[in-house]
């Protein structure tokens, strides 16, 4: 177990040091606890299983009376670490080099949880009381299933009556420097498992036979044909990908029975997972209705939905605060970019939006967080909890 220290710096490095690669724990949530009830939290950790999803370990916390209810929403849990002779340093090893702490989850998101810990520290040792609520939703799993993590922390909480006025997620979303870019919503994500049956046969005598891949060729083409939308003043143009093509076969003398293909959907706020899934379903229809001896059948994951927040109070005073820090007078690009994060779940809630480090090396090897980011990012959050309760 490691000492209580409220030094982000420290912090981050005793939560790096927990390889808590989804849905292992290995201490993380202890040493958020830990520190939370040394200032005063109530901490309640939950651990939720079941949903055809793995066990998972998560915490929430909360201190304060009645009045605003700030929350503060991160995650523990770390991608796994990939090779790891390809490292510098061993990836839970948390070493500091040259003003970079490297570690598998330093950037993504455990300095984040250490600097808000730290920050609320110094603001119940400056303030004594909070005039309000504050609480932190912290799960174990971000990373992966999104099952047994947020939605059922909210749930839970929303079932003993807390109710959150505004929350911060502390995912990494700085550009060029800290407090650059915070996110106000999110693309949704649809992925399509397309199967494609004919009739085997020799290449020989194709008339006997029906090629699945041709047909399969048809229906990407149909989908590619053209881009689903051109974007919105909010949102980048949504994207189409086509992640992989499986048709199996061995040798060139077979028409081969079965083809498939797996095609990833990135969509903005003028899509749903619904529309989309009438999209493809016209698509099909188009193309296969006619044939007679070809079919074409499909699954679907439906990640996330997009969202988009109208910037409110919340945009308003981290937009200020920031600026209290940096000393820069423009306010924050708005951004919607990038993958899904559980501000997905905690947006039905209350006003959300994300505001961390820098985005620039999470998931990959050597992973690193600047340690003057990190200083500076305690202190944005600080900032934000001040101009909230003012
Ligand atoms: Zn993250």
């Amino acid at each position: 177990m490691s000492e209580i220290n409220f030094d982000p710096i420290v912090l981050t490095q005793s939560l790096v040091k927990c390889s808590s690669v989804t849905p292992k724990d290995e201490g993380a949530l202890k040493v958020v606890e830990s520190h939370l009830k040394a200032i005063g939290f109530d901490c309640y950790p939950l651990t939720f299983s079941g949903n055809g999803s793995y066990e998972v370990k998560n915490l929430f916390a909360t201190i304060g009376n009645n009045g605003k209810h700030f929350a503060y929403a991160g995650h523990t849990d770390v991608v796994p670490v990939g090779n790891e002779n390809s490292w510098k340093f061993p990836p839970f090893s948390a070493t500091i080099e040259d003003g970079r702490l490297y570690g598998r989850g330093s950037e993504d998101m455990k300095s984040s949880v250490a600097c808000f810990i730290s920050a609320t520290k110094r603001y119940i040792d400056e303030y004594n009381e909070i005039p309000g609520k504050i609480s932190l939703i912290i799960t174990g799993d971000e990373e992966r299933d999104s099952v047994n993590g947020t939605p059922k922390i909210l749930e839970w909480a929303s079932k003993n009556n807390y109710k959150f006025d505004h929350c911060l997620v502390g995912e990494p979303t700085s550009k060029n420097e800290v407090g650059d870019k915070v996110k106000i919503g999110r693309r949704g994500s649809i992925s399509f498992f397309f199967q494609v049956k004919g009739i085997q046969g020799h290449t020989a005598n194709s008339h006997l036979a029906e090629n699945s891949a041709h047909h399969l060729v048809s229906l990407l083409n149909s989908i590619l044909e053209k881009p689903l939308d051109e974007g919105n003043e909010n949102f980048l143009p949504s994207s189409v990908q086509i992640a992989t093509i499986d048709i199996g076969n061995t040798v060139q003398n077979v028409i081969p029975e079965l083809s498939k293909a797996t095609v990833n959907i990135r969509f903005n706020d003028m899509h749903s997972s619904d529309s989309l899934i009438q999209w493809v379903n016209d698509k099909i229809e188009k193309i296969f209705a006619k044939l007679e001896n070809a079919s074409c059948t499909y699954t679907y994951d439906a990640n996330a939905d997009s969202f988009l927040n109208k910037p409110g109070l919340l945009y308003d005073v981290i937009s200020k605060s920031i600026s209290e820090i940096t000393g820069k007078n423009s306010n924050p690009e708005k951004a919607t970019d990038g993958g899904t994060s559980d501000a997905r779940y905690i947006k039905n809630y209350c006003e959300v939006i994300e505001l961390g480090l820098r985005n620039h090396t999470l998931h990959k090897v050597d992973e690193f967080a600047y340690t003057e980011d990190i200083i500076k990012l305690e202190k944005i959050y600080f900032q934000i909890l001040q101009n909230y309760f003012k």
